[in-house]
This record gives C-alpha cells, sequence and structure tokens, in this order.
C-alpha cells in the first residue's frame, strides 16, 4: 500500500504516554495550527481503540461530550455490497478541539473506533471478501485500518494528516493501530512523524520534575517497533533544562525534540508556545515538507486573539445546572462556547457547575450567578432540579438559555408554572404526565435501536423575525446541529401561553418541530434551543446566540451593582 507516495501527504502520528486525559486533543489541534501557519492544508483523524461504534452510547461522564458533525455519515462495514449502513455524526469530543482550534469541518469518517474496524472485518469475511484465507489481526485488519486513513487522505487533498490515537501506548486494545503506524512509517519513509505526549510531573519532596514515567513510556513505544520523533512533556511548569536533555538521551532524540506543554490559563496560547519553541520548523524538516515561511498575518491574528482572552479580567458567573459534572469535559463545547462568548466582550466565564442531587438546594445555589445555561441530557436523574432552576430564572429574570433538554425543561417549568398544568413533563421522564408537553418525534417513534439513531446533524432552522433569536442571528435561516429524540409539543402554545409571553421563535422546515422558544419579554432575556449552537462556536468567531445570552448577563451583573 504505497500508492499515497504518489500523493506526496505526510502523517503526522499522536500517541500518548503516562495516562490518558492530559491534552493529546490539545496538542494535535496545536501542531495542525502551527502548520496552518505556514499555509499548510492539514486535517485530522481521531482514533478511538473502544469496542463501541461511535461514542452516542456513552455516557458522558465516562468520556466527556459527544461532538455532533454537520452531516450525517452512512457508515457502511461493507462498501459496495448489500450490508446495511449505520448512521455517524455523534463523535469524540476532540473534534470540537480540532474545529475550534483549526476552524475546519470534518467528516465524521475521521473518528475511527475500534468497533467499526472490527465490525468491517467480521462482516467482509462473511461476504467472502477473505475467501480462502486465515482472517488476521496482521494484515487483514491493518490493511482496513490503513484502507480508512489513506481514504481520507486521498479524498480531501491535504498537505498533512494529524492522526491521534486515543488512550496510552501499552493498552491492549490501542496495539493494533500503533501496528499499523510502525507499517505506514516503513512505507513512507522522510513523509512522517510520531509525536509522543506524555506526562512530567513534579516531585514536591524532592522539588523536582520527574523524567522516570517519560522513559518507561518510551520503552513500551521502542517495544512494539516505534520510535518518537518528539516528545511533548505535559506539566505543571514549562521543563526544566536538565528534564530536556534527559528525556533527550534516554529517549534518543536530540534536545530540540522535547517540547514542553505547560499548564496554561488560555489554551489557544499553545500554538504561540510550540512555534517559540521551534516546533513548526522542526517538524516541517522532519517530514520533508519544504518549508514555507509563518504567514505572518495568521499568526498575528492568532496572537491577537490570544490576547483578547488574556486581557478579559472581568468575570461573569453562569451557573450550569445539570447532571453530568464527574468529568469537566462532559459540556466542553458548551463551556468553550460561553468563554468565547465572554471574552468578546471583556469578560471571562466564570462557570458554576451545579451537580443536582436530591437534597440541592438550587434556590441558593443560583443566587450569586449572573445567568443560567440549563445543560442538554437524558433521563430521570437531576430533572427536577432542573425544572426549579428554570423557574427560578423565571421569577428573578436571570438570563437564561437552555439547550436541547436544557429547552424542553424550560418548557415545562413554563407550562407548570403560567398554565397551572400540574406534573406537566416530557414523556421521556414521565411516560405517565396527564401534560406530555415535551413528546417523542414522529419520526423516533418506530425507533427501536440505540446508536445513531436519533435526529442528528444540522438542520436548517426557518426563524420568527421579532425575536430574541432573530435578533442574535440576524437571519431568517440558518444551520445549526440536532441531537434529540423529544420535542417541544405545539398544542401547548395555547393562546393562554402566549397571553403569558411563551412563543416559538423558531421551526424545521416543515414547520412541524418547534426549534426554540423564548419568553416575549423586553426585561429578560430567556431562550430555549432544541438545537446546540455551541458546536460551531470558534474562539475568533462566537456563537451568536451564546454572545447574547453573555450580553444579556452582564447587562444584569452591571444592573445589579
Ligand atoms: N433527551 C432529550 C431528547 O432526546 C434531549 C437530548 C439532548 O439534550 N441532547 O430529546
Amino acid at each position: 500500500m504505497t500508492d499515497v507516495n504518489e500523493r506526496n501527504i505526510r502523517f503526522i502520528f499522536i500517541t500518548g504516554g503516562v495516562m490518558s486525559g492530559i491534552g493529546k486533543g490539545v496538542v494535535t489541534a496545536s501542531i495542525g495550527k502551527v502548520l496552518q501557519f505556514r499555509g499548510f492544508t492539514v486535517s485530522a483523524v481521531k482514533i478511538d481503540p473502544y469496542l463501541n461504534v461511535d461514542p452516542g452510547t456513552l455516557n458522558p461522564i465516562e468520556h466527556g461530550e459527544c461532538f455532533i458533525t454537520e452531516d450525517v455519515w452512512d457508515f457502511t462495514p461493507v462498501p459496495g455490497s448489500d450490508e446495511r449502513c449505520y448512521k455517524i455524526s455523534e463523535i469524540d469530543q476532540d473534534f470540537g478541539t480540532y474545529s475550534r482550534f483549526l476552524g475546519i469541518e470534518m467528516h465524521p469518517s475521521h473518528n475511527i473506533t475500534s468497533g467499526q474496524i472490527y465490525l468491517s472485518t467480521i462482516l467482509r469475511e462473511r461476504k467472502g471478501k477473505f475467501l480462502g484465507k486465515t482472517v488476521q489481526l496482521i494484515p487483514h485488519v491493518t490493511n482496513i485500518i490503513k484502507k480508512r486513513l489513506m481514504e481520507i487522505s486521498e479524498s480531501e487533498n491535504l498537505d498533512v494528516l494529524l492522526i491521534e490515537c486515543g488512550g496510552t501506548v501499552g493498552d491492549l486494545e490501542s496495539s493494533i493501530f500503533l501496528e499499523t503506524f510502525r507499517q505506514i512509517k516503513l512505507e513512507n519513509v522522510h513523509r512522517t512523524a510520531l509525536v509522543h505526549v506524555t506526562l512530567v510531573p513534579y516531585s514536591r519532596a524532592v522539588g523536582q520534575q520527574k523524567s522516570k514515567p517519560t522513559q518507561h513510556s518510551v520503552r513500551m513505544l521502542q517495544s512494539v517497533g516505534l520510535q518518537p520523533d518528539i516528545i511533548i512533556g505535559r506539566s505543571e511548569k514549562p521543563l526544566a533544562d536538565d528534564i530536556k536533555s534527559k528525556i533527550s538521551l534516554y529517549s534518543n532524540i536530540s534536545e530540540a525534540a522535547v517540547i514542553s506543554n505547560p499548564d496554561l490559563d488560555v489554551v489557544y496560547e499553545l500554538p504561540l508556545l510550540f512555534e517559540e519553541q521551534g516546533l513548526g520548523d522542526f517538524l516541517c524538516e522532519l517530514i520533508d515538507l519544504k518549508a514555507k515561511l509563518v504567514s505572518k498575518p495568521v499568526y498575528s491574528e492568532w496572537v491577537k486573539m490570544v490576547e483578547l482572552y488574556k486581557n478579559a479580567s472581568k468575570t461573569v458567573r453562569i451557573a450550569m445546572p445539570g447532571k453530568y459534572f464527574n468529568i469537566s469535559d462532559s459540556y466542553i463545547s458548551i463551556n468553550d462556547a460561553l468563554e468565547h462568548a465572554a471574552a468578546h466582550q471583556g469578560y471571562r466565564a466564570e462557570l458554576k457547575m451545579i451537580n443536582i442531587s436530591e437534597d440541592t438546594n438550587i434556590e441558593e445555589l443560583l443566587r450569586d450567578c449572573d445567568g443560567i445555561l440549563l445543560t442538554p441530557g437524558f433521563g430521570e436523574r437531576a430533572v427536577e432540579g432542573m425544572i426549579k432552576s428554570a423557574e427560578y430564572a423565571m421569577e428573578d429574570k436571570v438570563p437564561f438559555l437552555g439547550i436541547c433538554f436544557g429547552a424542553q425543561l424550560f418548557f415545562a417549568a413554563f407550562c407548570r408554572k403560567y398554565l397551572g398544568l400540574k406534573d406537566a413533563n416530557s414523556s421521556e421522564i414521565n411516560p405517565d404526565t396527564p401534560y406530555p408537553v415535551v413528546d417523542l418525534l414522529q419520526s423516533q417513534k418506530n425507533v427501536t435501536e440505540k446508536g445513531g439513531s436519533m435526529r442528528l446533524g444540522a438542520h436548517k432552522i426557518i426563524v420568527e423575525k421579532n425575536t430574541k433569536l432573530f435578533n442574535a442571528y440576524n437571519q431568517k435561516e440558518i444551520k445549526e446541529r440536532f441531537r434529540h429524540r423529544y420535542h417541544i409539543q405545539e398544542r401547548f402554545i395555547t393562546e393562554e401561553a402566549k397571553q403569558k409571553g411563551m412563543i416559538v421563535s423558531s421551526r424545521d422546515e416543515t414547520g412541524k418541530i418547534i426549534n426554540s422558544i423564548e419568553l416575549n419579554r423586553d426585561d429578560h432575556w430567556m431562550v430555549g434551543t432544541q438545537f446546540h449552537p455551541e458546536f460551531k462556536s470558534r474562539p475568533y468567531a462566537p456563537s451568536k446566540l451564546y454572545f447574547d445570552f453573555i450580553k444579556a448577563c452582564i447587562a444584569k451583573k452591571v444592573g445589579k451593582s
């Protein structure tokens, strides 16, 4: 499989050592940015070695948020056969990071899981594609992985494809992918680089950074036939010189190839830090990319943007009542969208995550906040507390943005409070509610499968004039991304509801699906959207709706003080 040589594409593999969750996604995105500074066309692939076909069925507290793509992909495990296809639009949260840094949209096929690879292998065998052969990890599975990678590189006209492997070197699940990297390296001399991201802990007892864990993980890589070309050391403070030389010596790479990745206040600064350490030129040399010069305007635009985030000194405090708070990444696109919207108004968004349990005194916790963002979600837990949060927002006129589940529960709260519909609820939560004000979408009524079976991807939204939604977007037609089974029921938007201030501010193209609601009040900004504008928010171009939400929160805060 050497045909890639003709296309001149380069591959940069990113692996992780010591432990997971040390920000390989941000490193991958930052390497991409450094190449973009030089005018190269890049994209990224994320490999998730778990056996799920996609992360859509994972609890967000297991693996962080699901990122939703614009397109829904028909994944056919055996192309060209009559085998069924699987809808994929729910992909790894790292794609949010890649999109925010690189400003590009990536197709769902860029998220390769072991589930997809093994499904393809086994179903191919049943279709007789390997007739006469013993089907083995090498070469059959590795060839299927390579084929997936080559399809992307051949169809997208890229200079460089970044390929991040999830998990940590040494995990049983990822070994087949590392083996594939080894083969691609062998077949593409001078066109590949391996970047290994490790943790360099600081020992307080000794007062020193420690290189031993890195040494061990490099050994582990070497034992599967891979030699890192670059090591990125994740640490609290920049790597000390003696640690850099130690890592260089033990890992068999030059000191220039050992790069610091310290804690940063503004994550978007990492590409600049990489550039300062010469990573861009070093990489280009390594993969024989005839070095283009860093484009001054592109680079200084990024510098200016980072400054904007660093200078945002005033704070606006946003409460996020919800239920997936065991890890910090469960709502990462929302957190980032709030941060983007605040920074562009000179503020830092301080997020108060409220993990609702039965004895949470929600009102008490909401009191010191300037705004409430009611989070997306599934299932019964925390729902009553979330409904109470929406009621509190209505009573105290706290600026409020409800996203998906958050919008549905806003509607339930309104129906209970202003229409006297006691126990109004979503039928997802209470199938026996006398008032199912949120109910299954028509298209979902016969769906029994889980995984890729919700209403997914980007859809056209028709916006009503004279609404807060219209004020934000200033467009009659927009496109945002969805991930839901239930929706707000039009029959409960009665004359009385309208009189009490409830309005529908957008619908889908058929007019049958309510896409957003809001309160028709001048003195209170309260909006709920069935869609997720956070997926399209960028550090240099905040989501317009999040921007207006934060604007209302700032106005409330300033008015209070
Ligand atoms: N559980 C709700 C639904 O399926 C909301 C989903 C979400 O918040 N993404 O419609």
